[in-house]
């Protein structure tokens, strides 16, 4: 039996919808730029391919949290995100075999230190910093595909202390899940307990100390965190 010198890191994990049980998270993939309006709202070319940031996997947050401000940021802002989980991982996996990798689906929040991310891009520089830092990676109650089935419409809406900040549909995005797992698949070999967070519509904006944001999605569920 392998000894360690310190002790391991507990596996990161989300919930499962309506069961005790919980889903293994081993990383945190996310597409940026993925909503046409989105990727006017932030100046750029919506005909650009996919391309991908990551979280780590430690990063997940289930539903009901309370965070604290995160630090070195004045402009935290919410991305309501439909959260793909895969259950069987692969290599160049075909778009039409996509979907059977697919464990099930959540309501997620990319949150994101908008003004690290400016700076970043500024400078060329990576987005680990804006996207990657702790509890970050808002995700809901997973809910099996048995459940779900594969969303590819439905309405998507983030709500800040009640009020409407985002509202899309997921079929405004530009890569559909089985071309974003097909596109992950050709660069990298897809895990069991690989979470994709599949990009955000328009309406980002800030959280600022005491908000409430909730995301929600037809058919799939909703995430709630309070800023502390
Ligand atoms: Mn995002």
């Amino acid at each position: 039996m392998t000894r360690f010198v310190i002790p391991p890191p507990a596996t990161p994990s989300v919930a499962v919808a309506d069961t005790p049980d919980r889903f293994p998270v081993r990383r945190i993939f996310c597409v940026g730029r993925n909503y046409a309006a989105h990727v006017r709202e932030m100046g750029n070319d919506e005909r650009e391919p996919p391309f991908f940031f990551t979280k780590p996997a430690d990063s997940v947050v289930d539903d009901g949290a309370i965070l604290d401000y995160p630090p070195e940021t004045q402009n935290l802002h919410h991305e309501a995100e439909l959260v793909v989980a895969i259950g069987t991982g692969g290599r160049e996996i075909a778009e039409a075999d996509a979907l059977s990798h697919v464990w099930g689906y959540a309501a997620g929040n990319d949150l994101t230190r908008r003004d690290l991310q400016a700076a970043a891009k500024k400078a060329g520089r990576p987005w680990d910093w804006a996207k990657g830092f702790d509890r970050s990676a808002v995700c809901g109650p997973l809910r099996p595909v048995a459940a779900t089935g594969h969303p590819a419409s439905g309405r998507i809406l983030c709500r800040v202390n009640g009020e409407t900040r985002q509202e899309g549909d997921l079929a405004e995005m530009i890569w559909s899940v089985p071309e974003i797992i097909a596109s992950l698949a050709r660069s990298i070999e897809l895990q069991p307990g690989d979470l994709v967070f599949t990009g955000t519509p328009a309406g980002v904006g800030p959280l600022e100390r005491g908000d409430t944001c909730e995301v929600e999605i037809a058919g799939v569920g909703g995430v709630s965190v309070k800023i502390a």
